[in-house]
Parts: C-alpha cells; structure tokens; sequence
C-alpha cells in the first residue's frame, strides 16, 4: 500500500533520513520506534510531502506521490494524527472535526462525524466543549477521529500516546486495534516501544535517520539490541 524507497530527506544542510526504506501492507499496523531525534516524525511527514523528499520514491497504492501536494496526498487516502495533536483548543470537539474533513461534501462530513462518534463516544458527548479545556487523552482521540474524518485507506500517527496516564495509554492501542479492525491501514510511531511492538504485526527502528532493523513486532520484542536499547531490559 505504502512504499518508501532509498528516501533522503533534509531540513536546509542537516539530513534527517539517510537512504530509508519502508513498506506498509494493506490491513497491518507496521510501528516505527527509534529514540528522539531518530527522524520518525521526518519519516511520516515525508510521505505527506512536507518536508519533500531529496532524493528516493514514496509511492501509494501503486502511484508515485513523492511529487504531489499534500493536500492531493490527502486526498488520495493518507490522513495523519500529528505529533502533540494539534487540536484547536478554541474550537469545540465537532468544530475540529469539521476541520479535518476540509474536502469533503456536508453529507460526507455528516457521515464521518457519525463514524468518529461512534468509535469514540467520549467525543460524543463532549461534541460542544472547546478542546482546550479537555484533557490530554481526550485531545489525542480527538486528533485521531479528526485525521479518521475522510475516511483514510492509510492512517499515520505520531506519537500517539505520548505524555498519557497508564490506563489512557491502553484505551488508545485498543482504538488503533478498532481502527484496522475497520479496514484502515496504520502506520504508527512510537515512543513506547512496548506496547507498540504488540499490537504491531511489524517494526522497522531507526537510529539517526537509518532504518537498522525490521521484522515482525514479536520478533522485534525478544530482539536483544531493541531489548536493551528500547525496552529496558
Ligand atoms: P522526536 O521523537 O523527538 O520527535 P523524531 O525521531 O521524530 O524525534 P525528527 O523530529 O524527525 O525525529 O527529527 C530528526 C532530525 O531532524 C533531528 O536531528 C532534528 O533535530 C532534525 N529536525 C527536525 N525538524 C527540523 C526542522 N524543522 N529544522 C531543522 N532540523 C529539524
């Protein structure tokens, strides 16, 4: 669905991907871990094209995007959650939803907040309180069921679960799994290498810019180099 071939990417002279390779499968939920600063959140927005790759191709269901606008990108079926959420906090919960379905018909925005409402009723019920007064990980499902508003094939989030209790943490991979369960495709980078290696059929790591490993998420789990470097152990 998605592949990401010999990617370059830059900001001005500092190169944040080096010669990245990724695929992204119809119907998985594929993770990127690495530390900070490893270039994950280079690495989604790449394929949303902004920043552009230098050098290498990213192609979607078949085509190559590597050129497009982004918002062409959007609506050919990406939709990202970006990294901190990025809600309008003084907008209210349906106002920012309204916002991430800019493109869509007022019948196919009608349909995606019945769909988001209904995979999140805590959105539901908070569709008239401003954003900014919800809390964190209410904001975070909030920026996943806005980038779900177009209905995407393929669902980028970042950091998802960064900076949220325990128990909210579990709601949130609970939803990723609901989300591909309904047919979408995620790709997911993480922070918490743990429970993103679980619910992930596959992982790539990156380190500086490199991809220096893949395999299957419970491979990737009982790996010794990601045992001691991301896990803890
Ligand atoms: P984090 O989890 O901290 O966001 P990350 O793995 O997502 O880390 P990126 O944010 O992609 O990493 O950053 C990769 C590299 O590119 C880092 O060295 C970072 O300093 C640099 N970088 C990121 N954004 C910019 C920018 N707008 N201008 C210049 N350098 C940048």
């Amino acid at each position: 669905m998605l592949k990401l071939t010999n990617i370059h990417t830059y900001y001005g002279a500092i190169q944040a991907l080096n010669d990245v390779s990724v695929e992204v499968n119809k119907g998985e939920i594929v993770t990127l871990i690495g530390a900070n600063g490893a270039g994950k959140t280079t690495l989604l927005m790449t394929v949303c094209g902004s920043p552009r790759a230098r050098s290498g191709t990213v192609e979607f269901l078949g085509e190559d995007i590597t050129q497009w606008p982004t918002h062409s990108i959007m609506q050919k079926g990406i939709a990202i959650s970006p990294e901190g959420r990025r809600v309008f906090p003084d907008l209210t919960v349906t106002e920012n939803l309204k916002m991430g379905a800019f493109f869509l018909d007022r019948e196919h925005t009608e349909a995606g907040l019945e769909r988001v409402f209904a995979l999140f009723p805590r959105l539901k019920e908070r569709s008239s309180q401003r954003a900014g007064t919800m809390s964190g990980g209410e904001q975070q499902m909030l920026a996943i069921g806005r980038a779900l508003m177009t209905e995407p094939k393929l669902l980028l989030l970042d950091e998802p679960t960064l900076g949220l209790a325990p128990l909210i943490i579990a709601q949130i991979f609970e939803i990723i799994k609901e989300i591909r369960e309904q047919g979408v495709t995620v790709f997911l980078v993480e922070q918490n290498a743990h429970k993103a290696l679980q619910v992930a059929d596959r992982g790539y790591v990156l380190e500086t810019g490199k991809v220096v490993l893949s395999d299957t998420g419970a491979n990737l789990l009982v790996n010794d180099e990601v045992r001691k470097a991301y896990l803890g152990a």
